[in-house]
């Protein structure tokens, strides 16, 4: 490593470093709508019981390709894998379920309860075609129930999503939801779907071709609009469903109902990852364009097992980040969000420095956000920076004010000043900032 720094170094190279494609940097000009953000969905989370957890970003490869499917688009083409130096296959998270049910069966999670509601917000890493809405490093917030078989969970789950882009004032989204059956009843629907996918095959794109074989549901997934003509006619999964998933469906959408959610069902949805059962459903927005999913989720009854625990019955869901501030960019309510300091303190000579930076220091060790001068600069230059900074009030101190132990406090806000004593300054300013 070292070595390679000092040969770049040596040749005197110009050498400009950018981030890597796909990714992003957030700048402090947009942290607090992420924040912001965070702090409304971790209330939401709070509310409906469910508790963080935070998984490495990192883990054995083979964990992503039992759970998600080998086949999938993810595992075969997508995931950032390398070999340390120990010569282990690791793989950058894809996506956050796979590592919550490692966690909940290392750490015998389902001992202490029944149902074991979690949640997680973290960055996942995708080599995907980069575009708008699309990412290699991109944030999901989600949320898993583990331990309940029954339709309930599947509507807590739908239902706090949408709770979610409700308090973030999200309007235009629609719920598409649809059962993916189970392994009775999928393995049925998908021999009599590849039947008809095959009678069709020369006409459909080069990637659903492909797919008949390997993964035949996601063909009626495709984008490619020659292929939802060419396969409009097709057997949907919702007509070949088991007893047992078909009751379960039927009493998601009735729970739905009663807990006055809009949805509609699309038999074409299917979701990429293979570890889905019965439930999964969809939250788009108008607003997005092309890459219009907002959140995604189901049910995973079979997960557990193949990961090698006990059957544990699994009910989550998933949701971009970056896509949800694409839409709240455009919402002005969330600007000015950003943090400003409550005072700006000047010193009006070189004398009165060492007193104004304690006093700064003091007030914010009293829970104030205070800010000064760190450049030496003129008062006239540290009354513009109080003003750039959007400071709610501005103290100059010289040594006149410290003689009188008294100063005027202006009021950058409502344009007053008031002269007060400096020993009170600390009991004004948390009065004032309350
Ligand atoms: P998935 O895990 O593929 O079901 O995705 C769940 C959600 O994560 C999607 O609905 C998107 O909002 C978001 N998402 C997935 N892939 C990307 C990506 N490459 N870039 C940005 N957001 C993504």
């Amino acid at each position: 490593m070292f070595g390679k720094f000092e040969i770049l170094i040596s040749k005197f190279e110009t050498v400009t470093f950018k981030t890597i494609r796909g990714t992003k940097d957030i700048l402090p000009a947009e942290t607090p709508r992420w924040q912001y953000v965070e702090s409304v969905l971790r209330a939401v989370f709070h509310r409906f019981n469910y508790k963080e957890i935070r998984t490495p970003v990192f883990e054995q490869t083979s964990l992503f390709a039992r759970s998600i499917g080998e086949l999938t688009d993810i595992v075969g083409k997508e995931m950032y894998t390398f070999t340390d130096r120990s010569s282990e296959s690791l793989t950058l998270k894809p996506e956050g379920t796979a590592s919550v049910m490692r966690a909940f069966i290392q750490n015998n999670l389902g001992e202490a309860q029944p149902l074991v509601k979690l949640y997680y917000l973290s960055p996942m890493f995708r080599q995907e075609r980069p575009q708008a809405g699309r990412l290699r490093q991109f944030h999901q917030f989600g949320a898993e129930a583990i331990g309940s078989p029954f339709p309930e969970a599947d509507a807590e789950i739908i239902a706090m999503t949408i709770e979610i882009y409700r308090q973030l004032s999200l309007a235009h989204c629609a719920l598409k939801i649809n059962s993916v059956g189970c392994e009775k009843c999928r393995p049925r629907y998908k021999k009599i779907l590849q039947a008809e996918l095959r009678t069709i095959a020369p006409q459909l794109s080069e990637e659903s071709r492909r797919r008949i074989e390997q993964n035949p549901m996601r063909v009626l997934d495709s984008k490619d609009e020659n292929d939802i003509r060419l396969t409009a006619a097709m057997p949907l999964i919702t007509d070949h469903l088991c007893e047992e998933c078909s009751s379960h469906f039927g009493n998601v959408k009735a729970l739905l109902t009663t807990l006055h959610i809009s949805y509609t069902v699309d038999g074409r949805l299917v979701r990429g990852l293979d570890y889905y059962t019965k439930t999964a459903f969809e939250l788009t927005s108008d607003e997005l364009g092309s890459q219009d999913a907002l959140a995604g989720g189901g049910r995973y009854d079979l997960l557990a097992q193949e990961l090698g625990g006990k059957p544990t019955p699994g009910v989550g869901f998933a949701a971009g980040i970056e896509r949800l501030m694409m839409i709240i960019e455009k919402n002005t309510m969330l600007n000015g969000l950003d943090v400003r300091p409550t005072i700006f303190l000047a010193a009006a000579d070189s004398s009165s420095r060492s007193w104004v930076i304690e006093k700064t220091m003091e007030l914010r060790s009293r829970g104030i956000a205070a800010e000064t001068d760190f450049l030496q600069r003129s008062l006239k230059a540290q009354m513009r920076e109080a003003d750039r900074q959007r400071a709610a009030f501005v103290l100059v101190i010289g040594a006149e004010e410290l003689k009188r132990q008294t100063a005027a406090l202006k009021n950058l806000r409502v344009k007053g000043e008031r002269e007060v004593s400096l020993a009170d300054l600390p009991k004004i300013l948390s009065e004032e900032s309350l």
